[in-house]
């Protein structure tokens, strides 16, 4: 059964990233500016190299994987929620290369911006989303 709990959306940040930046770096530095401690974001753009996790459930460690070459951010979708206190992103993406091919992941550290358009979604809620080490799966999930 589903475990949620009711949000209400504030203030919505709109932007671009910087050239050369790191993706998810950026993203996290906007997020910690604007002590955003609940929220969405979603991005489109395009990477000069990407970095992405995919989740060994049966070891449950990540293993990371790098694309070296120019891709197009199709999709980018994640939250953001405090983690040890900090607000930090967890986003999924999606990119793109020249023959519309796919690739996707868990969006990681060494993702380096071509450009990237930006909107983040503060939300308000009575619940409490940091994130704790969830047992069944050895991920840092919602305790809700
Ligand atoms: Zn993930």
């Amino acid at each position: 059964m589903a475990t949620y709990h009711r949000a209400t959306a504030g203030t919505t940040l709109v932007g671009r990233l910087a050239h050369d930046g790191d993706l998810l770096g950026e993203l996290t530095a906007v997020a910690r500016e604007q002590d955003l401690r609940l929220g969405a974001v979603s991005a489109i753009g395009a990477v000069r190299q990407a970095r992405l996790g995919f989740y060994d459930q049966a070891k449950r460690v990540y293993d990371y994987f790098v694309l070296d070459r120019p891709l197009e951010i199709t999709a980018l979708v994640g939250n953001v929620s405090l983690k040890d206190g900090a607000p930090v992103i967890h986003a999924h993406v999606t990119l793109s290369d020249e023959t519309g091919r796919a690739y996707g992941g868990h969006l990681a550290e060494g993702c380096v911006v071509f450009a990237c358009e930006f909107t983040m979604t503060a939300l308000a809620s009575d619940a409490t989303f940091a994130r704790g080490l969830d047992e069944p799966t050895g991920l840092p999930l919602w305790s809700l």
